[in-house]
């Protein structure tokens, strides 16, 4: 889980935000409840703390490794560019 903040917005409601996105600085921000904030402390797991399909895999993607989906996808062009090269 990559969390930039978390800020309470009302009783028993939280905001949380992701970390900035490495590329642009993006940041997603998702409102949770008291428990969620509890499992998340327990070390809960992105796949259990925001199931799919609630949360996209765009989301999802920003509180695992702070990349937005495009710049994930650029990310990942580079990669199989670097990898075409590293075949050829
Ligand atoms: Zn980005």
């Amino acid at each position: 889980m990559n969390i930039s903040k978390l800020e309470k917005i009302a009783e028993g409601k939280y905001k949380v935000y992701s970390a900035s996105c490495s590329e642009c600085g993006d940041i997603a921000a998702i409102e949770v409840d008291s428990k969620w904030v509890f499992d998340m402390h327990q070390g809960g797991r992105v796949s259990d703390l925001m199931p799919f399909p609630k949360y996209s895999m765009a989301i999802r993607e920003k509180f695992i490794s702070g990349l937005c989906e495009p710049c994930w996808n650029k990310v990942m062009m580079g990669a199989e560019l670097v990898a075409e090269n590293l075949n050829s």
